[in-house]
């Protein structure tokens, strides 16, 4: 297979990170005899630093002339870096913003996974934490709370600010459609998270969700409620295989599961808009206080790419490979500063990608 993959390396530890998940990415498709074509595109302080906003236009033409985009991180630390002394249009979160309207990626796909290497990571009671847990939550991007109108007003001598909420059929659809379909692929259950109690765009996303889940009567449908799910996550995580949500919902529910994992290095995300494209990075930021020291978990950014394997390419087995690998690297004992215990090898980052490499 040919593929033609933009590479945003980014800002902090970045390039550090997303070198060694293409050195992973190349031996995978080398034992696969797949040929891989990398254009590299400036995005955050990179590209500020060079044209003066985060991203241009010819960066998100380049995107869109890809088949999938593999990323590491951007920003630096918003107290100390000039990138956050320019216009707030130009700084590196716009650029992210943009990025995602511009390739219209409203599917937001972030797997939590409890590796059973790394129960002791696990803020949770031993006994939950040795099940170990894999779920994988897929949060609409683009819509809801975030996008809605908002302004502020004043009114009866006092401020008033006002933010809405709100969700087309069109929308709720296509999400729900992501979902079902991931879940297909495996333990074939979702749980769509809502606050149908209280608001009606809820509602709208109970019955849309209902009507979909008609074309997939191989997967289970449950609703829960955002509040409930919240306990949920720390109750009994294992009980969770797909969890289909809206933005905000999304946004909170994701980072706590991930906190529940305990290691933010190892948890991966895509970002997919309605074909096969996808934009893959970690979940973590751009680390910038450890940036340039070759100690960063990788995992994070190789788990992405085994992700754009699978969902952009369908290239299951090679995705495989990868997490074999890595599960192979941490049974061994090799672990980076961030998931390092006492008795354990520690190795850097660099290492860390020759040692899942190795195992391909
Ligand atoms: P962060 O995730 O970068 O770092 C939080 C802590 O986790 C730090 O102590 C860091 O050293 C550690 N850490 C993160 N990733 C690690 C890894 N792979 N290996 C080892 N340790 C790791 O979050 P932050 O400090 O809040 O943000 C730093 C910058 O990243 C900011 O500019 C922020 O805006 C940006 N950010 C970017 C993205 C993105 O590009 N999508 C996401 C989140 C934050």
């Amino acid at each position: 297979m040919d593929m033609n993959i933009a590479v945003i390396r980014g800002d902090g530890i970045g390039p550090e990170i997303v070198n060694e998940a293409i050195k992973v990415v190349n031996k995978v498709c080398e034992k696969y005899n797949h040929n891989i074509n990398y254009t590299d595109v400036l995005m955050g302080g990179a590209s500020i630093d060079v044209h003066g906003t985060s991203l241009t236009d010819e960066a998100i033409a380049t995107c869109k002339a890809s088949d999938a985009v593999l990323m590491g991180s951007i920003g630096g630390d918003p107290n100390t870096s000039p990138w956050y002394k320019i216009d707030p249009k130009d700084r590196p979160e716009a650029g992210l913003l943009k990025i995602r309207k511009a390739l219209n990626l409203f599917a937001n796909l972030r797997p939590a996974v409890l590796f059973p290497q790394l129960a002791d990571a696990c803020p949770l009671k031993k006994e939950m934490a040795d099940k170990g847990f894999d779920m994988l939550i897929m949060r609409e991007l683009t819509g809801g709370l975030y996008f809605g109108e908002r302004k502020t007003i004043e009114e009866n001598g006092e401020k008033k600010a006002i933010d809405s909420l709100t969700y087309s059929e069109s929308e709720i659809r296509r999400i729900a459609i992501k979902a079902f379909e991931v879940a297909r692929a495996r333990r074939s259950k979702v749980i769509s998270v809502d606050k149908a109690n209280v608001l009606d765009s809820s509602r709208l996303w109970r019955a849309v969700t209902n009507e979909v889940a008609k074309d997939y009567p191989d997967v289970t449908l449950e609703h829960m409620l955002v509040d409930n799910c919240a306990m949920q996550l720390v109750k009994d995580p294992t009980q969770f295989d797909v969890i289909l949500t809206e933005n905000m919902f999304g946004d909170i529910l994701s980072d706590e599961a991930s906190m529940v994992t305990g290691s933010i290095g190892m948890l991966a995300s895509a970002s997919m808009n309605d074909t096969k494209f996808g934009l893959y990075e970690p979940s973590h930021g751009s680390a910038p206080d450890i940036a340039g020291l070759n100690i960063a978990n990788p995992l994070a950014t190789i788990l992405s790419a085994a992700m754009m394997l699978r969902f952009s390419f369908d290239l299951g087995k090679e995705a495989d490979d990868i997490e074999a690998a890595i599960n192979k690297v941490l049974d061994e004992g090799y672990r980076t500063g961030d998931i390092y215990v006492d008795g354990l090898k520690k190795v850097t980052c660099s290492e860390m990608g020759d040692l899942v490499a190795e195992r391909i």
